[in-house]
């Protein structure tokens, strides 16, 4: 039996969850259109270009990966989905030099990291969907044609028969509360971490051709983790440069979650020049404050790993769903791959009780 009738999903959020989701639905035949207020996929998988003068006047732009570390596959599920992406060249193993000293055993699992930037991976699910970018989604309409976005005042033409919501808690509660109050007040009360990263292009060390180390996991001080971007599979590397990136622990970017980001830029430099035990030569450097970085470790907003509303037609996924058994980007997929499933099972048993189905 095949359904002549495609349902139109709404996926708001280009993050893996959104990405995830969305690539699911298309596969299964449905018409998904994918809105993000940025300007691209990737979300928390996110790569900034960075550019500057040398001090021979030379011009030189380059990217750093300023959002997720790497990733790591613990489900069965999600070891598969990696496998897949590995073959077809989406994802590459990254076995970093680790820094004596730190939290090693943390990081004892294979690393991946997406190949060219963090955001290819989202990209890659995203072929089949149509796709809003700039689209801030503030309001969620829904009547007897269906859904609609709105944002900043104006409705999206488009209606849908389902929405899912792919966003940080903060983000999708103001959008559920007029519909789901229950869903909306779980989600405002999940206390997500923060976190600001240094990225930066500095002198490379003189001493040796080849840095000491790849990935710090420091065990005190400001910093959570240090790598060298350049260092990473398929990212650029500059003859002299050193490209780094930091991350700060959740409680001291929360300590200084609002100090101006010159103040926290000097800070971290401060605290990967302590971790590196020398001076860092910087060619430039700057500073994102992610303030919804990653869910509390103790659990997000319910054991469950994604909300799904079957009479609405609106669903909710993303990392901070599933409580503590597997997070960050992992958790994230799995949240859409439930949710997905959710909706397409749905979709079916719509689509036998239509009068478009056909019996072949
Ligand atoms: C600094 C940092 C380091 C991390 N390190 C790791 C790591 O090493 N390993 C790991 O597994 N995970 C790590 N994570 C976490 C991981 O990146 C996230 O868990 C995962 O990417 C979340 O995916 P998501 O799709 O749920 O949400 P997001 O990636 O946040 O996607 C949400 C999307 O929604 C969009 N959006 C928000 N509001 C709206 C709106 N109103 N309308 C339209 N669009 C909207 C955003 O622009 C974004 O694209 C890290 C995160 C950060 C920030």
């Amino acid at each position: 039996m095949t359904c002549e009738k495609a349902q139109h999903i709404a996926v708001v959020g280009a993050g893996i969850a959104g990405a995830a989701c969305a690539n699911a639905l298309v596969r299964a035949g449905h018409a998904v259109h994918v809105f993000d207020k940025s300007r691209g996929p990737g979300g928390r998988l996110a790569t900034r270009r960075l550019e500057g003068v040398d001090r021979h006047g030379q011009a030189w732009t380059t990217r750093l990966d300023h959002g997720a570390v790497a990733l790591t596959a613990r489900s069965e599920a999600f070891r598969a989905f990696v496998e897949q992406t590995l073959r077809a060249g989406g994802l590459a193993d990254w076995a970093p030099k680790l820094a004596p000293g730190g939290s090693a055993s943390e990081v004892g699992e294979r690393l991946y990291v997406p190949t060219l930037d963090l955001p290819a991976l989202c990209r890659g699910l995203l072929d089949g969907a149509a796709t809003t970018w700039g689209f801030a989604a503030d309001t969620l309409h829904t009547g007897p044609l269906g859904w609609q976005l709105q944002s900043g005042g104006e409705r999206h033409p488009a209606r849908f028969d389902a929405v899912v919501l792919a966003l940080p808690p903060a983000q999708a509660a103001p959008l559920l509360s007029p519909h789901r109050l229950d869903w909306a007040r779980h989600a405002a009360a999940v206390p997500m971490q923060p976190c600001w990263t240094l990225m930066g292009v500095a002198e490379a060390e003189q001493t040796s051709s080849s840095p000491a180390w790849d990935l710090a996991r420091p065990v005190s001080g400001p910093l959570a983790w240090a790598l060298r971007n350049d260092t990473r599979p398929g990212r650029a590397r500059v003859p002299g440069q050193a490209h780094w990136v930091a991350h700060a622990r959740p409680g001291w970017s929360r300590q200084h979650l609002e100090q101006p980001a010159a103040w926290v830029r000097q800070q971290m430099q401060a605290a990967l020049a302590d971790c590196l035990g020398r001076p860092v030569d910087w060619h430039h450097a700057a500073v994102h404050r992610w303030r919804y970085a990653l869910p509390p470790l103790n659990g997000g907003a319910s054991a469950a790993s994604f909300w799904w509303d079957a009479a609405h037609g609106l669903g909710v996924c993303g990392d901070f769903l599933g409580g503590s058994a597997v997070g960050g980007v992992e958790g994230a997929w799995l949240s859409a791959r439930g949710l997905s499933a959710a909706l397409l099972q749905h979709a079916t048993q719509a689509s036998a009780a239509s009068t478009e189905c056909t019996v072949h």
